[in-house]
């Protein structure tokens, strides 16, 4: 049955609701409705110009309305008068083909027409920085090897334990939080779910850092290479597919390598294939091309692949296979789109379940040692450009994910792109100056 918002305000002492929407570039954007008029806007949605935000719309397009799915509601623990809710795109009472979380739905409907179920776990890192931006906030986290420093995790306990208390109010079962490889850097893990939970979980929990960090004076960022030298914001998915009860587990086999099915393989054959196309949307900024590729970091090792390499539990590739019924994509960073970083896994997992796609080889290797020697596996793309690219060129991917969505993603990255190189670095100053 349906959630009643207006009920549901009475009865938590509601009094605005977020009605919120995930656009291209994985901006939230949202109105704050009174709970008086929640429910015809629970009908009908919140109106909102389209132009105005990252869907490629033109001012002269009708009302974008931000239609809100109640069963997504979350009351702020740390602000009771308001609840979030996810909204889904419509216009002139039709879904909007390109909006993030249409997308996602329809795959799921996809996976469910195959009889499956996809389920994930993401693994957003951060950084608390200062709330200028210029630096960590912490001026005593100077460890070369910060990885699960105590101290340092301590000295941010007040941040750390309010967003965890919250998630363990909210039900989502978090059970461990750590300080990350670089200064600065966090991270926080809850319990996988399905992929359209996950989307608005990730979605959400952005906000809640954000919002608790900047309760403490602070900010926090997702933003991939936040800091030269530093280790990058990753946000690993581990992926699983179930039947659609979600008590099977279709990739777990214990007697196969590594614990992974043959179903879980061509999903994952699907994942490789489409690696470097995928890349567009699971690194989809042109800070993101400094975290994969990137020159070894001040603590040892980026942590961030980049070839197309798969393996068991190791984490120097782009797919680990850590135990027995999932898999590890460790390529998507930060500044990933929640919901497309699901709809894309579906996507690509889906095309290699149906052309029964081989992920090649593992290479069981240290990748940032000795991946010179792997020559049969692509390297990622080396930047926004590159991944755009191939993008473009992946047509089952591109109709996958939908050709409205599809042309909408490519002109606005392209248009980013080309923003970007018109910047004047003082790069370009510095070594072209006396040419
Ligand atoms: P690591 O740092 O070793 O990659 P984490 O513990 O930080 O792992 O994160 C693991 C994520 O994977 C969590 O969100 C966890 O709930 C999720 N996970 C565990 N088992 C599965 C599974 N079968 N399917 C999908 N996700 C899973
Ligand atoms: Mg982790
Ligand atoms: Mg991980």
């Amino acid at each position: 049955m349906t959630l009643d918002l207006a009920s549901y305000a009475k009865e938590n002492g509601v009094k605005f609701f977020m009605i919120s929407y995930t656009d291209l570039f994985g901006s939230q954007r949202a109105k704050l409705v009174p709970a008086e008029a929640i429910a015809d806007m629970q009908q009908e949605g919140a109106g909102f110009a389209g132009f105005a935000t990252w869907l490629d719309l033109t001012p002269a397009h009708p009302d974008l309305f931000a239609v809100p799915d109640p069963s997504s509601v979350i009351q702020l623990p740390w602000k009771k008068d308001v609840a979030w809710v996810a909204a889904d795109c419509v216009m002139d009472g039709e879904p909007v083909e390109q909006a993030p979380r249409v997308v996602l739905k329809r795959l799921v409907a996809e996976a469910a027409e195959e009889g499956l179920r996809v389920k994930t776990g993401v693994e957003p890192e951060f950084f608390l920085i200062s709330p200028d931006g210029s630096m960590i906030s912490d001026e005593f986290d100077t460890a070369e090897k910060p990885c699960y420093d105590q101290q340092a995790v301590m000295r941010r306990y007040d941040v750390i334990a309010e967003i965890c208390g919250y998630m363990l109010e909210l039900g989502w079962k978090p059970y461990q939080n750590d300080h990350e490889d670089a200064n600065g850097q966090f991270e926080m893990n809850w319990e996988y779910d399905d992929v359209l939970q996950t989307a608005d979980k990730h979605s959400f929990f952005k906000f809640m850092v954000k919002s608790v960090a900047e309760k403490h004076g602070l900010r926090a960022t997702f933003m991939p290479k936040p800091f030269q030298g530093k280790t990058g914001n990753g946000c690993h998915a581990h992926i699983s597919v179930w039947d659609l009860d979600g008590k099977v587990n279709a990739f777990a086999d214990k007697a196969m390598p590594f614990g992974l099915s043959a179903k879980g393989k061509t999903f994952l054959g699907g994942i490789m294939k489409h690696a470097s196309a995928l890349a567009a949307i699971t690194n989809p900024t042109v800070n993101s091309y400094k975290r994969i590729n990137a020159p070894r970091t001040i603590s040892g090792a980026t942590w961030a692949p980049n070839t197309v390499t798969w393996t068991g539990n190791n984490r120097t590739h782009m797919v680990r296979v850590p135990g027995p019924g999932r898999f590890e994509l460790r390529l998507p960073d930060g500044a990933v789109n929640p919901y497309l970083l699901q709809a894309i896994i579906i996507a690509a997992g889906l095309s290699g379940l149906r052309s029964n796609a081989d992920p090649g080889p593992h290479h069981d290797i240290d990748m940032y040692r000795d991946g010179h020697t792997v020559t049969n596996a692509p390297k990622l793309p080396l930047n926004l450009l590159d991944a755009l690219r191939e993008y473009e060129k992946d047509e089952a991917l591109q109709a996958a994910l939908g050709t409205a969505f599809s042309a909408a993603y490519l002109k606005l990255k392209t248009s980013e792109w080309n923003t970007y190189c018109a910047q004047f670095t003082s790069w370009e100053h510095a070594t072209t100056l006396d040419i």
